[in-house]
């Protein structure tokens, strides 16, 4: 098998060791102690992985589903069911997107516990559900029109702007600082914190060495490639070489056997495997940019280098955001050069 073809179907090379998966409102005990909800997700990734550990007499649970009906109702039936009466004690959030920490605050609402994460992905989570019910910000447009975006784009992005927080309950006002390196006991075992960046500021991953196990949230899934976006808030920003440092960093700290609990996808081993080849693939991206810039492009004219499928408008915004990520990390790296039209159009042209 070529090269190509592997890398056409990423993941592939992976081990799933898992043949089922949970059924809405059920769990499986992926290692003892540790448990596995699956919840829908009203989107093209139609699907999200929570964990619910053991607790002592409760429940620690990471990450909550994203704020609608459905997922309240599913967890309604796990309470029922598989968590056996039991209380929720914590609520351990990997990162800020609202099918991560979209039922934070209905869950430590109704078990009156903490919400614990990482700072950065708190403090903008709040930042972002306040943008709900304003109109779009003129740096926004001003971002987004520089990017090659048409009127009709624009009108559609000034519709969606604010979107963030209707996936949010509303959050905790206050919250428990983790960290890097930090280690949290739960149930007689210790988790250690590990933080990525890149896909969000701050993203935590929950490492535990004794049970050889890590709940990677974003971080790390098997066969989507996390996006990795620029937006209007930092345009100047590198989240790509954040990202890539990130994957290099976990390579080499975690072992080849580790089983991973994604959030989206299937539990796998293979993590040094995945990472390197996510790290490929951005970079073989790059180069596909440096080549098809060797004529004048505008961001929204780079999505083939990036992009299997074709970019509709609901991901429209998602895209361009990914590839200015990854014309900014060539910039910043010396390779590629960008320069506003007499329309303030930004033109990106490799060197
Ligand atoms: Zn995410
Ligand atoms: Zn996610």
């Amino acid at each position: 098998m070529s090269d190509t073809e592997v890398r056409a179907r990423p993941g592939r090379n992976l081990d799933y060791p898992y043949q089922t998966r949970p059924e809405l409102g059920e769990s499986i005990e992926v290692v003892p102690g540790v448990h596995w909800v699956r919840m829908r997700l009203p989107m093209q990734l139609n699907h999200i992985n929570l964990w619910v550990l053991e607790d002592g007499d409760g429940w620690t649970v990471v990450d909550s589903g994203i704020r609608n009906s459905e997922t309240v109702e599913a967890w309604e039936k796990l309470f029922a069911g598989p968590m056996g009466g039991r209380p929720v004690k914590r609520v351990i959030v990997t990162h800020l997107h609202p099918d991560h920490i979209g039922l934070a605050g209905w869950l430590t609402r109704k078990f009156d516990v903490e919400l614990w994460i990482t700072r950065t992905e708190f403090l903008l989570c709040r930042n972002l559900v306040a943008d709900t019910g304003h109109e779009a910000p003129r740096e926004g447009v001003r971002f987004y029109r520089a990017a090659g975006f048409t009127e009709e784009l624009l009108e559609n992005y000034r519709a969606r702007f604010g979107g963030f927080g209707h996936g949010v309950y509303k959050l905790p006002n206050s919250f428990r600082r983790i960290r890097e390196g930090d280690a949290i006991e739960i149930g007689g075992r210790s988790w250690r914190v590990v933080v990525g960046n890149g896909h969000s500021p701050e993203h935590a991953c929950l490492w535990c060495p004794e049970a050889n196990v890590m709940i990677s949230g974003d971080q790390i899934l098997p066969r989507i490639s996390s996006n990795v976006s620029v937006h209007p808030t930092e345009p100047e920003a590198n989240p790509l070489q954040d990202w890539l440092d990130s994957c290099a960093r976990l390579k080499s700290i975690l072992p080849a056997d580790v089983l991973v609990l994604p959030a989206h996808n299937e539990p796998f081993r293979g993590a040094p495997l995945r990472l390197q080849e996510l790290i490929d693939d951005h970079e073989e991206n790059m180069e596909k940019l440096v080549a098809l810039c060797a004529e004048p492009k505008r961001a929204v004219d780079v999505f083939p280098a990036l992009f299997r499928s074709r970019i509709t408008t609901g991901v429209y915004g998602m895209a361009t955001g990914e590839s200015i990520a990854h014309l900014n990390c060539l910039r910043f790296r010396g390779r590629m050069r960008r320069s506003p039209d007499a329309e303030a159009v930004e033109w990106y042209r490799s060197e």
